[in-house]
């Protein structure tokens, strides 16, 4: 096979940031073709937590800065995309929860009262009691305090359904993927054997964004994964809950999502600092006896007698940074024609976009005349990945 395409703006790599950066660039009139290798928000997309922060969390560790701010306006974005008059239309999106929640199981350790000490913080939380607390916490054995933030949690699986649909024809499906080279230039890829060429090839590939930089022969930029080991539990006991458990230092001790099951039970995703380096050094069966530990003494109201168990390991992918960098805003790196970039939060894809937006601007990219597409193999989208496991 030797078709030959053409595209204003070739994307590698459909999580959400690829997916949220081609229907942007539909709505502005350019031509897009999206290809992957994989299934479409497959990989760190559907396995993330679903929050969109607004940054708060980052005061913990006295962070919320300036750089901060490209973060604190993601859940107002959003938002109006989910009401169907934002800058996609996501309409029809499930919200799992409008608020995430911040629980101190003790007494207010020093670090939130620093926490506390900020207006921007102050100006965006507030405590909750009783009958206001997450269902899952609605216990008379219940201590510690409860701070809600505005910020939403999606269920990914629908999002991702949602801007397939808003993706149109130009999506996929690759096994390999090769430079396309004219006058010593990138003009675009060869994939599986059809040469695309693009004004402009965009890589948002997550931890793939590596194996295909250097199928350009490029070692720039440099990207890093941080390895994970979540857990996850599903009981007819479980409620839902969204919150950051705080223990003593600026990371949660422990992060909880909810995310529905088929057969109507919820199943809790558990990350936080139990799935960081001594959660990942643990095998399967110390990490489940680990999150165990943690829930008996975090929630013991809760009979998980029943309840079934599994762990997954996961890498966040990122561009190479300082340790104590925190990522506040989306990232991209340019090489002529080529994009290559990291959210490096779900929450931060419309960042991304505007990113890759104002790069076409400023160098004059305009959509070119449309040509109309051949039938072509369209990758498949993700499910719920937990149904697979407990
Ligand atoms: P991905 O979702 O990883 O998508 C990459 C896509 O590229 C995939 O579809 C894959 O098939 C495809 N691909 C890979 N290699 C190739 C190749 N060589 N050729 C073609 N296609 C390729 N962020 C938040 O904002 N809120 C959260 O609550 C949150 N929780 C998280 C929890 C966990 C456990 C993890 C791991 C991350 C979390 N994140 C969260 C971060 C968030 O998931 C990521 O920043 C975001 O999903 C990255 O999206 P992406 O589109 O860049 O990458």
């Amino acid at each position: 096979m030797s078709e030959s395409l053409s595209t204003d703006v070739l994307i590698v790599g459909g999580g959400v940031a690829g997916l949220w950066l081609n229907a942007r660039l539909r709505r502005l009139g350019y031509s897009t073709l999206l290809v992957d290798k994989g299934v479409l928000g497959g990989g760190q997309s559907v396995k993330s937590q679903g929050i969109i922060h607004g940054g708060t969390k980052y005061a913990l560790s006295g962070a919320l800065t300036g750089a901060s701010e490209a973060i604190a306006d993601m859940p107002r974005r959003w938002r109006e995309a989910l009401a169907g008059n934002g800058e996609l239309d996501l309409a029809g999106v499930r919200l799992l929860s409008d608020a995430h929640y911040l629980w101190s199981p003790g007494t207010l350790t020093g670090n939130l009262t620093s926490f506390f000490a900020s207006k921007a913080v102050r100006s965006r939380v507030g405590q909750v009691k009783g009958g206001e607390l997450p269902p899952a916490l609605q216990d008379p054995r219940f201590k510690g305090r409860v701070y809600r933030l505005s910020e939403l949690v999606l269920d990914v699986p629908s999002l991702i359904q949602r801007l397939a649909e808003l993706s149109g024809p130009g999506l996929l499906k690759a096994e390999r993927i090769e430079p396309l080279q004219e006058n010593g230039e990138l003009s675009g890829l060869m994939v599986d054997g059809r040469s695309i060429r693009a004004q402009r090839v965009v890589l948002t590939a997550g931890a793939g964004n590596a194996e295909l930089l250097n199928a350009l022969g490029l070692a720039q930029p440099a990207m890093q994964k941080r390895p994970l080991h979540m857990v996850i539990v599903k009981a007819p006991t479980l409620k839902p809950l969204y919150a950051h458990c705080l223990g003593g230092g600026s990371k949660p001790r422990i992060t909880v999502t909810s995310h529905p099951a088929a057969d109507g039970e919820w199943v809790w995703y558990l990350g936080g600092d139990l799935a960081e380096a001594s959660g990942v050094a643990r095998d399967e069966a110390s990490q489940i006896a680990a999150a165990k530990k943690e829930l008996a003494e975090l929630v013991p109201w809760i009979d998980l007698s029943a309840a079934k168990w599994a762990t997954l390991r996961i890498d966040r992918a990122e561009p190479a940074q300082s340790a104590l960098a925190r990522p506040d805003n989306a990232f991209v790196a340019e090489q002529g024609r080529l994009l290559v970039g990291w959210p490096t939060k779900l929450a931060l894809s419309p960042d991304f976009s505007d990113r890759v937006e104002a790069a076409l601007l400023r160098d004059g990219i305009q959509p070119q005349p449309l040509t109309a597409l051949p039938e072509l193999p369209r990758p498949a989208i993700t499910g719920p990945f937990w149904e697979g496991l407990v």
